[in-house]
């Protein structure tokens, strides 16, 4: 069935980092998103975006306050719009009360991260795939990861298989930031489900199975050099990434998925220090009387992400090198971005892993909303044809190249 009859009209939760490029690139494009109401929790965050894009671009978007958390408040707020989609851009907790509203209101869904219980540094899909017959029944679609990773890297994957490969075998997922905001610690996305994130025990998949490895912060944590395009040598650390729950799923014939990131050894000082004295902690603890989680108030005392753009230099390459047959022959080819914090910075306000997040998460609500993308039920991007996703990340500012490169090594 047709989605939407095309209407033009996005609803985008959260003011983060992610929310404010999102939101530029959608005032971009009118001739697709004709009616933009962004909503958050501080509203004057929403107010402080809506003052950016009529400076920029001339365009009145709507802005309101919502608790995302409340499914009441958000269904009303969701009816009184009426959007063809709703883009998720708050964390990740808040995915499957805004999924539960969107099927109040039979309206179109999409995030950029799945969802994770506030009370246990654990992120898997089932809880969001669990919703696939209720989106179904009711004629909507929920596209589950529309950032860069996941996102661009599944429909990098998907779009190797549909053009490059008759099989791909083993897939790397790279993604290097080589950038420097000039303060001592930060995080470049929300810190909070950054550390708990990247302080998690390792998983790849390997032969039909999961194997772990040490977190990165740890003694015999897997880790290896890599010469990355334009930003050169840098360590790069074996990372669980929630994207290759659903590739080792949906892309047959595959013996090997892993996925890296590059870390500063001041970047892993830090978060060895702060864990060790037990600011990373995510549970209660008291406080002189106040129940205080040490993560939520390191939060507190952290750069805010969405600020870190100002004086950002270097860039970010994240990209796929797989290895599979084509016509009986082996071969190895990378597909990669490069991207730069300064000129994110200059065109939308943030730094460039914002920007490389809030710039698929457009294309995606394109895609949806103009129906290059129909269908009913959960999908994870990789399940969607990637052509019109592909020829979009040129156009609106993520521009890739595939190359041909060497097989990754087995052991590293
Ligand atoms: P931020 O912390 O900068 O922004 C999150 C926003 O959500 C804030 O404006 C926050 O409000 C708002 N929010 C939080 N809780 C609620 C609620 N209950 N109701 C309404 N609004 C709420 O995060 P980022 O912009 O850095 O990240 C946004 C999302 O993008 C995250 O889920 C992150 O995991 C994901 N991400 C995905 C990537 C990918 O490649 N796939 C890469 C990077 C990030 P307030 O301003 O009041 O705090």
């Amino acid at each position: 069935m047709k989605n939407t009859a095309n209407r033009g009209r996005i609803m985008i939760i959260g003011a983060g980092g992610v929310a404010t490029v999102a939101a530029h690139k959608c005032a971009q494009a009118p001739e697709a998103f004709k009616e933009i109401l962004v909503a958050s929790r501080t509203f004057s965050k929403c107010e402080a975006m809506q003052r950016d894009i009529r400076q920029r671009y001339g365009r009145d978007i709507q802005a309101a306050k919502v608790d995302a958390d409340n499914v009441a408040e958000l269904t009303a707020l969701i009816s009184s719009f009426r959007p063809d989609l709703v883009l998720n851009l708050a964390l990740p907790y808040q995915d499957l009360h805004i999924m539960d509203a969107c099927l109040a209101t039979a309206v179109n869904y999409m995030d950029t991260a799945n969802y994770e219980p506030p009370d246990e540094a654990h992120f898997e899909y089932s809880w969001q795939w669990a919703y696939q017959e209720r989106f179904k029944e009711k004629g909507i679609m929920a596209v589950l990861g529309s950032g860069f990773d996941p996102g661009v890297t599944n429909v990098y994957t998907a779009y190797a298989q549909k053009h490059l490969f008759d099989e791909i075998n083993y897939l790397d997922i790279l993604d290097c930031n080589a950038g420097s905001h000039g303060h001592p610690f930060a995080t470049n996305f929300n810190p909070e489900i950054n550390i708990r994130e990247v302080t998690q025990t390792v998983r790849h998949w390997e032969k039909g199975k999961w194997v772990e490895t040490p977190a990165i912060i740890e003694e015999g944590s897997v880790h290896f050099g890599f010469d990355y395009p334009v930003a050169g040598m840098q360590e790069s650390y074996l990372l669980y990434h929630e994207e290759l729950e659903s590739l080792v799923l949906n892309i047959k014939g595959l013996k090997r998925a892993r996925f890296w990131m590059t870390f500063s050894d001041n970047y892993l000082n830090h978060l060895r220090v702060l864990r060790n004295v037990g600011m990373t902690r995510i549970d209660e603890v008291d406080y002189e009387g106040h129940a205080i989680v040490p993560v939520k108030f390191l939060k507190a005392l952290l750069p805010e992400p969405a600020s870190l753009g100002t004086g950002y230099t270097g860039k970010t390459v994240i990209g796929n090198i797989m290895t599979g047959k084509k016509d009986g022959k082996t071969m190895t080819r990378y597909i990669y971005n490069v991207c730069d914090h300064a000129e994110a910075f200059k065109e939308t306000g943030t730094q460039a892993i914002a920007y490389t997040t809030g710039v698929p998460a457009m294309i995606g609500a394109m895609m949806v909303m103009t129906g290059a993308w129909e269908g009913a039920g959960v999908f994870n991007m990789e399940q969607l044809d990637p052509d019109g996703f592909m020829e979009a990340l040129n156009r609106y500012g993520l521009p890739w190249q595939v190359v041909e490169h060497e097989p990754l090594p087995d052991k590293v």
